[in-house]
């Protein structure tokens, strides 16, 4: 039903978002010329997470609605943080996801420029070298309720600034030895114009300007000028910068520059999901994961790694829509999204993963069929294909049960189950070992509903999924349970920390049997096997030794199968 009624959404025409009702009027208006140019800045200071994702769609999707470009901007003003092994990821993750960008920047492509400046708000009085430490600027700050202290320095001439702003550059002063502040308004209802900080001294080599310099801009110096230098018409982001738009405005004001403009959306937040890079991070350092793309990770090449399409990542970005206020969204949508795509695209295989043993007593020795199954019944492009059938197979131990309730239609003693594209099969005998588990199960066919086809009418409540024993290929599976156990993971008692939130029986390790039209497959491709999840090959996998990833469950499986 939630299918349904979400396919019927999708078609209608849907109203408009308000970032889209902006654009449109700025179109309509002329303002920039009718030119759409956003940006994508992430900071190279982790890999992309679900929400980036959410950024990334929105930022490139209003451009390509409206023809116009989105620039990648990496916003890498803090040394201490960034590598280049995060711009490479970033730059994967978002060609994966499906965009091209129009221009590649670095913030600190525009130090020089960010620099000059400084020295001209210097010159026009309104910024000010500092010798408070952190903790005094800190201090002297004031409250929501109670004006800001003035700095001793804040009254430094002009000259006497710029030679010393000039000496910060020129390495003359240790780390946190100097600021330079904006002189804007102590006693603002605005704490963030409580003449903000613009640089700080930070002897750190920079992953590209190595140690060309000392002095590093901060993020609200650094973002709106950006957007200037780089001619952006709408600058995107998040709601928690709202209160730094005033400031955004200031030095675009002062410095008489490109009009960029920042318009603000609610972040994605999902539930069951840590979205801080710093915990991810965390995550990382202290192997809770495999890595970045450890398959449990939100982030876009753990998504990857678990099975993901690019596909089913946008056509969740955009169901979710985009907010003015912060809301958490289901985990269960993204997977409803995921579900759709591979539904319509991931051919059908048989894979037995808890393994119970079947011999056909009336079925000759050695013989085996050929049988034809269907790829993929949403897609009769898909053809089909030739499973082995032979006297010894695996079934689902779950799909035999020796003392079932009323309403089991799986195998059971004396009962009959259609096994899926090969014949109706009845239990006649429960093989026990000595401790009395069961071993093995001795069944016969019926000859003549090959193919699964009723030969006289009678009918099998149940089909379950088969493999042939000798045939089938052995292949690890790994299972992914929820990373938290807490809708929200932050969500902990006083005193604990965020990582008592963690599952600690997230991945399950197995050894499946597969049919053997899967040992020709591929690093990510993707599989639904039936009755049981979607999977996807994972990097792991060595010539001769596969690993699924499962994906995500099947949803009412069995429901859709026992309809055949
Ligand atoms: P950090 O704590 O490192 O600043 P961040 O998640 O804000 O983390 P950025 O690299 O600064 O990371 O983010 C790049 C862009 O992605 C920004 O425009 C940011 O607003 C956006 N973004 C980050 N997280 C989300 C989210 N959960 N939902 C939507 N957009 C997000
Ligand atoms: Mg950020």
């Amino acid at each position: 039903m939630l299918s349904e009624n979400l396919r019927n959404e999708s078609l209608e025409e849907k109203s408009k978002n308000f970032l889209e009702e902006i654009i449109e009027e700025d179109i309509r208006t002329g303002k920039h010329a009718g030119r759409v140019l956003t940006r994508f800045p992430p900071e190279p200071n982790g890999y992309l997470h679900i929400g980036h994702a959410k950024s990334i769609c929105l930022n490139f999707g209003l451009a390509q609605r409206y023809g116009g470009k989105t620039n990648l901007r990496f916003d890498d003003t803090n040394p201490t943080k960034e590598d280049v092994e995060y711009v490479d990821s970033i730059k994967e993750d978002v060609h994966w996801l499906g965009f091209d960008w129009a221009g590649e920047y670095y913030a600190s492509d525009y130090f020089e420029q960010l620099y000059e400046w400084a020295i001209v708000l210097i010159k026009k009085g309104l910024a000010y070298v500092d010798d408070q430490t952190q903790e005094e600027i800190r201090t002297t700050r004031g409250t929501v309720n109670q004006a800001g202290k003035d700095s001793p320095w804040r009254n430094r001439s002009v000259d006497e600034n710029v030679d010393l702003f000039k000496r910060m550059r020129n390495g003359e002063f240790k780390d946190g030895e100097k600021v330079l502040r904006a002189k804007v308004d102590m006693a603002h209802p605005n704490m963030l114009l409580r003449d903000p900080i613009l640089y700080r001294i930070i002897h750190t080599e920079h992953h590209r300007t190595g140690d060309k310099w000392c002095i590093y801009p901060m993020y609200d110096y650094a973002h709106g000028q950006s957007d200037s230098i780089e001619k952006i018409t709408h600058s995107i982001c998040t709601l928690e910068f709202d209160v730094h738009r005033p400031l955004y405005d200031w030095f675009i004001e002062k410095l008489e520059i490109f009009p960029s403009h920042q318009y603000e959306f609610a972040r994605l937040n999902m539930t069951y999901t840590m979205m801080s890079k710093r915990k991810l991070l965390q995550l990382v350092q202290e192997k809770v994961v495999m890595g970045w793309d450890d398959p449990r990770m939100p982030t876009i090449c753990g998504l990857r790694r678990r099975g993901y399409t690019p596909e089913a990542i946008r056509f969740f970005t955009e169901k979710v829509g985009i907010a003015k206020r912060d809301n958490v969204i289901d985990l269960s949508l993204l997977e409803f999204c995921l579900r759709e795509d591979l539904n319509r695209r991931a051919p059908r295989r048989m894979a037995v993963l808890n393994p119970l043993k079947v011999v056909i007593t009336n079925y000759p020795d050695g013989q085996v069929e050929q049988l034809e199954a269907v790829n993929n019944p949403e897609d009769e492009s898909a053809g089909k294909r030739l499973v082995p059938f032979s006297k010894e197979l695996y079934i689902e131990q779950e799909d035999f049960m020796e003392n079932p309730p009323k309403k089991f239609f799986r195998l059971a003693p004396g009962q009959e189950v259609r096994l899926r594209y090969a014949y109706f099969m009845r239990c006649n005998e429960v093989i026990k070992d000595s401790a009395g588990n069961i071993t093995e199960l001795r069944c016969t066919i019926d000859p003549a509903s090959k193919g699964g086809n009723s030969p006289d009418g009678r009918k099998v409540q149940g089909t379950i999924h088969w493999v042939s024993a000798q045939q089938a290929i052995k292949t690890e599976v790994r299972l992914f349970d929820r990373l938290f156990t807490k809708a929200n993971p932050d969500d902990v008692a006083e005193g604990e920390d965020w990582k008592s939130s963690i599952n600690p029986d997230s991945l399950k390790v197995i050894e499946a049997y597969l049919e053997p039209a899967l040992a020709e497959a591929k690093s990510l491709d993707k599989f639904q096997f039936e009755r049981m999840g979607y999977f996807s090959v994972d990097y792991d996998s060595k010539p001769g030794k596969l690993v699924f990833n499962r994906t995500t469950t099947l949803k009412d499986t069995w429901a859709k199968i026992s309809g055949q």
